[in-house]
């Protein structure tokens, strides 16, 4: 068991772990009313008598414990209480049925509002690190990762776009019902519904990806796409075969400050579907090897996710006849060295940790390793990396711990001024 993540202290319950979600809302989009019943398969931790459910900003209208109609529950601002029936043991199971409603609305966090929010016409779900119960009620810590059943009803003329292998799509009464089910394990912040006036667009040789967006941009998108099977190409190459179940693109007829990763799914607002944007594009798949199938436990290892999938632009960049790896490293040296040197990239702290220096130092950081132990090493230690850590939880040790057993040499020297220091270390040469 772990405790809770000191980045978001008020988020998830360490005394129980969830086995599986299965989740079903139905929304109202005019009316941004949403209606849930989310089911927690869970197993207690530590013997527990009563457990805390993140929820925020919708009524829980009925609770039952593995179907017990007297269940108690009370509920505050972000939490649901919920008294199990008896006291139970380390390692019992339980479920929590959970009926609930509202009008769904990001919540206020340091990071920004996040969560669910509504769209011009639709609404869509960026979670990252703490908006998933905005949505649904969940134990919502990223090292409680869960395979998710979801279903999401909506008015027919919509579309939703969810997480997980689509297993139907269905009309009735003037309303459109689509499923999906993640057999992977999934963290809370990566679950996503996206709902709007879509259309599915086909890619040349697309190979699986399924491309939603409104009809009237489907030339842009299917321009700005257009070279998302040569990333994925290039990402298999180099880090191993893509590792989600679906690979969903969606665009809103809305302009997004960012683009957000999902598992097997990413979001992009139509702003970013010019060429300078094309990196962006390149980032959120990348999330799908490192972020999505290798997880962090705990958001201080956040550089796994960020630098690494910013270390990816830079291929994509050099495999795609742009500036060279080696040529994007200096550029953002140069600009992280007229910068303030005072984060940290192990141990960012919460109010840092979206900060563009942890994208940027933690590029770097794969940069300069990969100038100490050359490229043949370096390749290996990715490929092993995501092989090693495919859909499990990793931390920044084990990546050390890794790249020495790859190396077959400590390498402390490179990861520690890098990681655990402040001042920036010179620019690495090949
Ligand atoms: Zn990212």
């Amino acid at each position: 068991m772990s405790g809770h993540d000191p980045y978001t202290p008020e988020s998830g319950d360490p005394s129980f772990d969830v086995e599986s979600y299965d989740v079903e809302i139905d929304y109202r989009v005019r009316t941004n009313r949403l209606e849930g019943r989310t089911i927690i398969n869970a197993v207690a931790t530590v013997p527990v008598s009563a457990v805390s459910i993140d929820l925020v900003g919708l009524r829980a209208t009925r609770v039952r414990v593995d179907g017990n109609r007297r269940t108690r529950f009370s509920q505050g601002p972000r939490k649901l209480r919920v008294t199990l029936p008896h006291r139970l043991q380390a390692g019992e199971r339980f479920s929590i049925d959970v009926a609930y409603a509202g009008a769904p609305a990001p919540r206020r966090s340091r990071w920004g509002t996040i969560g669910w929010e509504e769209l011009e016409d639709g609404a869509l779900v960026a979670s990252q690190p703490t908006g998933a119960p905005t949505w649904f009620p969940c134990n919502d810590r990223p090292d409680a990762r869960a395979p998710l059943r979801l279903s999401v009803t909506t008015d027919a003329g919509y579309l939703p776009v969810l997480t997980g292998r689509p297993t139907g799509t269905s009309l009735s009464g003037g309303r459109v019902t689509v499923t999906a089910e993640s057999s992977v394990p999934i963290a809370t912040y990566l679950v996503a519904v996206h709902i709007g006036a879509y259309e599915q667009m086909a890619l040349d040789d697309s190979d699986g990806v399924r491309v939603f967006a409104p009809v009237s941009l489907r030339r842009e998108v299917t321009r700005a796409f257009a070279e998302v099977p040569r990333m994925l190409e290039l990402f298999a190459a180099s880090f191993g075969p893509y590792p989600q179940e679906d690979c969903a693109l969606v665009v809103t007829d809305d302009e997004l400050e960012i683009p957000l990763e999902a598992q097997g799914l990413a979001v992009f607002g139509r702003n970013h579907l010019v060429p300078d944007e094309q990196r962006l594009i390149a980032h959120e798949l990348a999330h799908q090897w490192f972020g999505n199938s290798v997880g962090i436990g705990r958001w201080s290892d956040i550089w796994l996710n960020e630098g690494f999938a910013c270390f990816s632009e830079w291929l994509w960049f050099e495999a795609s006849g742009g500036p060279t790896v080696a040529q994007k490293a200096a550029k953002h040296y140069a600009r992280l060295h007229e910068l303030p040197q005072d984060l940290l990239l192990s141990d960012p702290g919460p109010d840092l940790m979206f900060d563009d220096r942890v994208y940027k130092r933690g590029a770097l950081t794969l940069y300069a390793l990969r100038c100490a132990v050359g490229d043949v090493v370096f390749s290996r230690l990715l490929r092993e990396w995501v092989e090693t850590y495919r859909h499990a939880l990793a931390t920044t040790d084990d990546f050390r711990a890794l790249a020495a057993r790859v190396a077959g040499r400590d390498l402390d020297d490179v990861f520690t001024p890098w990681l655990d220091r402040t001042a920036l270390p010179p620019l690495p040469r090949p």
